[in-house]
């Protein structure tokens, strides 16, 4: 079985996000760049795979800078097989059709049974892509999934719903999203890092892929951010008081409630 890993630099999530103010991209630059979560439980799941089938390989996909060559190593570590890196300064600025369309065309002449990444990236938060790339390589979406079982080509999943989860089933080759109940990701070991070192990346340019710079990045994308506004501040709390009879705290709490139109 071949695995695809799409993989994903994004902005540190517990830190500040920070948007040029020219063209609204994301400053990849403010803040430690680490490798997106939602793939980490996308690798632990193709590494568990792997481990119950004979001969699979796993290959991670980055779409992103030079700089994303560590992220790429990171994802290695975990025990990948190898890389392909598609970096391109026409690609910066892609919105999630450009980028599909852009993974997509990495793909096209690799074999693969299973394509398996996060549902989505933290620092855009669209959740399209998954879709997109299978749409684009004409192939099965399981998306949102948080349980997979595979007999041969048959991929059986749950997926999670805002009431519960879905039973859906495709047969592969496919695309599988996964969402955080999927697994426990491992850390990488120390043997992992540094076999990662030696493992062979393919970094790849829009020419190799066949794709018109025209369609992709800032100018080629169909959607664009034309204002940005941090969040407001949170108001401050109010804090009632009792005179330890509970009652003064039980009517303030009620007046509240009633004020808020709750009660
Ligand atoms: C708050 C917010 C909400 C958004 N909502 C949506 C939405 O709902 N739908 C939607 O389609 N888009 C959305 N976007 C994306 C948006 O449309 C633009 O595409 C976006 O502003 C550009 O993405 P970015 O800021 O990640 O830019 P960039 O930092 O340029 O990144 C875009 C992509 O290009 C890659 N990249 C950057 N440089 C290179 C390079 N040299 N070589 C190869 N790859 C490179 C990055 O890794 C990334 O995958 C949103 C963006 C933001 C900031």
């Amino acid at each position: 079985m071949r695995i695809i890993c799409p993989v994903k630099r994004v902005p540190d999530t517990a830190a500040d996000k920070h948007v040029d103010p020219q063209d609204h991209t994301v400053d990849r630059d403010r803040s430690d760049p680490v490798l997106n979560a939602n793939d980490e439980w996308a690798i632990e799941e193709a590494l568990q795979i792997a481990e119950r089938t004979e001969g699979a390989e796993i290959i991670a996909l980055c779409m992103g800078p030079d700089q994303a060559g560590t992220t790429v190593r990171k994802a290695l570590s975990y025990g990948l097989d190898g890389a392909i890196q598609i970096t391109d300064d026409a690609v910066a600025g892609s919105d999630a059709v450009a980028t599909a369309r852009v993974l997509a065309a990495a793909l096209a002449d690799e074999p693969f049974d299973l394509i398996i990444m996060g549902n989505q990236s933290s620092d855009a938060r669209t959740m399209l892509v998954p879709a997109m790339l299978a749409e684009h390589l004409g192939v099965p979406a399981l998306t949102y999934v948080k349980d997979l079982e595979i007999d041969g080509d048959v991929f059986t999943a749950k997926r999670e719903t805002p009431a519960g989860h879905q039973v859906v089933r495709a047969t592969g080759p496919l695309v599988v999203s996964v969402v955080e109940a999927i697994n426990e990701p491992r850390y990488p070991t120390f043997k992992g890092i540094m076999a990662a070192k030696k493992k062979t990346v393919d970094v790849r340019d829009l020419v190799a892929l066949g794709v018109d710079a025209a369609e992709v990045g800032l100018d080629g994308s169909r959607t664009a951010i034309v204002d940005i506004a941090p969040r407001p501040p949170k108001e401050a709390g109010r804090v009632v008081t009792d005179d330890g009879s509970g009652a003064v705290g039980a009517e303030a709490l009620a007046d509240w409630l009633v004020e808020q139109k709750i009660l």
